[in-house]
């Protein structure tokens, strides 16, 4: 087989370059590891900056999220038993972020691929991919048959996410890796029950990080910060709820509503960065090359980036003629993906409990909180990059 862009993984960031080189006339296969029903069952991200709608948009995916996603113009945070509004669209001359859930987005994107007929191999096997350093790359895999495969192509878009095959192939002495591990977890539940609050609720406690999120009006996502080794099993619903509410200022709490839990999982916390992020003629996209925690609702938002940045380059060279934009693909993502890794590494710091926080820390959060929601200055910084800096 031959193709011009051979994508590795059918998360958000294969599928959305998918759509977008569809729409200029570029050719694509994407071959995904797992079943098309995994891929779109996985609970995951939920807030859309601007910029990624914009994006979405351009792909012809957008009319559902438009029908249905929830535009937030705000977001709380909450300390000495208060909520504090941070008003993002006044801050940021009318920019606001939209509620719209991973999962709603990649069945977006997957319905229009299937549509246009555009081909994705689910459970592909052994992905391997070669000779990305020459002029003539391909990758192999085994089809769930036990069949093998080679498709030839001009270039390889590792979007395989962070435990994917893309980042490995390269040679270790090419790639320079940094790392911070948070010693916690998130739990998160999902409920069918209305939010206890109309925008989202970031939480800072003595107990610990807690926050209020949501997929529509009347589906609830909740986190608790939980220790690294925690274990599902030993929260049931009623414990949840229960330290869920302990987090919470007293107004909130009562208007958390409660139910069943349909989906419950412990997430570990990390910021990830890989440089640089092409080889040759591959490209890392999206969790490939960077995770970051999701206390600054960035993760999907920087796949997406990386997506517009990687497009752009994409279409110069097949429409233009032109390399300097694939050149230029690695810098100019990284330089915005480390500006996100440390606006969700500073969420992390500012709201979360470390073992060494004390009371001493304590205060000093809640110090930087106050000042936070008191000053115009500090309060436009966190506004501007929650709602997405410019690209
Ligand atoms: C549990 C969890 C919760 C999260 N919550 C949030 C959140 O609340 N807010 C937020 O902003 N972000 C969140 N994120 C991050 C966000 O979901 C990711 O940043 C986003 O999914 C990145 O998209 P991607 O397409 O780059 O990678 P992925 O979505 O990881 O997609 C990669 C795809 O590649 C496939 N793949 C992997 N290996 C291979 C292989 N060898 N061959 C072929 N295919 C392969 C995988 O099956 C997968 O479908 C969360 C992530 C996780 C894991």
């Amino acid at each position: 087989m031959r193709t011009q862009v051979a994508i590795v993984g059918s998360g958000p960031s294969g599928l959305l370059l998918g759509q977008l080189l569809a729409g200029i006339g570029v050719e694509t296969i994407i071959l995904e590891r797992s079943s098309r029903e995994h891929v779109v069952g996985r609970v995951r991200a939920g807030v859309l900056e601007q910029g990624t709608v914009e994006l979405l948009e351009e792909a012809g995916v957008a009319a559902r999220l438009h029908a249905e996603g929830l535009p937030h113009s705000g977001i709380s945070l909450a300390f000495d038993g208060r909520l504090h509004r941070i008003d993002l669209a006044a801050l940021t001359g009318g920019k606001h972020v939209t509620v719209y859930g991973q999962t709603e987005v990649t069945h977006d994107l997957m319905d229009k691929r299937e549509a246009a007929g555009l081909v994705t191999v689910y459970e592909a096997a052994n992905v391997a991919l070669h000779d990305f350093d020459g002029a003539a790359p391909f990758v192999t895999y085994d089809d769930k048959d036990g069949v093998s495969h080679r498709i030839d192509c001009d270039f390889i878009a590792g979007c395989d996410g962070y435990h994917g095959v893309s980042r490995k192939s390269v040679p270790e002495r090419a790639l320079k890796t940094f790392e911070r591990q948070y010693p916690f977890g998130w739990l998160g539940v999902l409920a069918e029950v209305p939010p206890a609050d109309h925008e989202l609720v970031y939480a800072n406690h003595e107990r610990g990080f807690a926050l209020c999120s949501m997929r529509s009006t009347h589906r609830s996502r909740y986190y608790v910060q939980c220790p690294q080794d925690d274990r599902v099993e030993a929260w049931s619903d009623d414990r949840f709820w229960d330290e869920l509410r302990r987090r919470l200022p007293e107004r909130t709490a009562a208007s958390v509503t409660t139910g069943p839990s349909f989906e419950k999982s412990i997430a570990p916390l990390r910021s990830f960065v890989a440089e640089p992020m092409r080889f040759g003629r591959l490209f890392l996209v999206g969790d490939a090359a960077h995770i970051v925690p999701p206390t600054g609702a960035k993760g999907l938002n920087l796949a997406a980036s990386d997506v517009r940045y990687l497009f752009a380059g994409l279409r110069e060279f097949y429409v233009g003629k032109s390399q300097a934009g694939i050149e230029a693909y690695s810098q100019k993502a990284l330089a915005r993906v480390w500006k996100a890794v440390r606006f969700s590494w500073w969420m992390t710091t500012m709201l979360h409990r470390f073992p060494d926080t004390g009371d001493f820390g304590q205060r000093i959060q809640e110090a930087e909180l106050d000042y936070l929601v008191h000053s115009q200055a500090a309060s436009t910084a966190l506004a501007e990059n929650y709602v997405g800096l410019p690209y």
